[in-house]
């Protein structure tokens, strides 16, 4: 079955496929441009974005919109979205089950976004999207070449909130995005 943007959305929006349904707030879906050529892919949605439906609001969402800034980048031409579509309590890392549960959406999203390139955020996505033994802090802004679209990984917003100079390896590898979008897509 082929499924729209608009079906994706009515499925998630009453979903209980996993016991997150059960305990969340509000499911967040993703957001930002259909069109776009990059896709942000993090892990699960945090306490704020529960409260709101909305991905990367809060602090982590204002070091993510300063990164783009820096990179002259915005949200409005990016699709920002989670592997698990509902907050862990406690915001603790998804289990095993509800990624797998979950998964299915982001296949979809991917399929019909069809990015250029796909950016893990943090070393949960990493893992997940890219390789299950990925580092982060050593392979960070490296790049792996998939059928169809590049990938990468930059540390979590909310890790370089808990360590500041992360901050610049992130805007290295953000500038970095820029330009392999450029070179890929202009
Ligand atoms: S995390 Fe995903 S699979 Fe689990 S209830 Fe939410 S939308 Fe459904």
């Amino acid at each position: 079955m082929q499924y729209t943007w608009n079906d994706i959305e009515q499925h998630i929006a009453v979903c209980t496929q996993c016991p997150l349904g059960q305990t969340r707030n509000l499911p967040v879906m993703g957001r930002g441009s259909r069109q776009a050529e990059i896709m942000l892919i993090a892990e699960a949605p945090g306490g704020q974005e529960d409260q709101q439906g909305i991905p990367f609001v809060g602090r982590s969402g204002e070091v993510l919109d300063r990164l783009l800034q820096d990179c002259g980048l915005r949200r409005e031409e990016i699709y920002i979205t989670n592997i698990i579509k509902c907050h862990p309590p406690g915001n603790r890392d998804p289990k095993e089950e509800e990624k797998e549960a979950c998964f299915p959406y982001l296949k979809y999203e991917t399929y019909l976004l069809k990015p250029r390139i796909i950016v893990c955020l943090g070393r949960v996505a990493a893992q997940r999207i890219i390789s299950p033994d990925y580092k982060i802090t050593r392979q960070h802004g490296t790049w792996v070449c998939r059928k169809n679209c590049v990938l990468t990984a930059v540390y979590h917003p909310s890790a370089i909130l808990r360590d500041p100079p992360k901050y610049e390896e992130a805007k290295r590898d953000f500038c970095e995005i820029v330009r392999k979008r450029d070179e890929l897509c202009r």
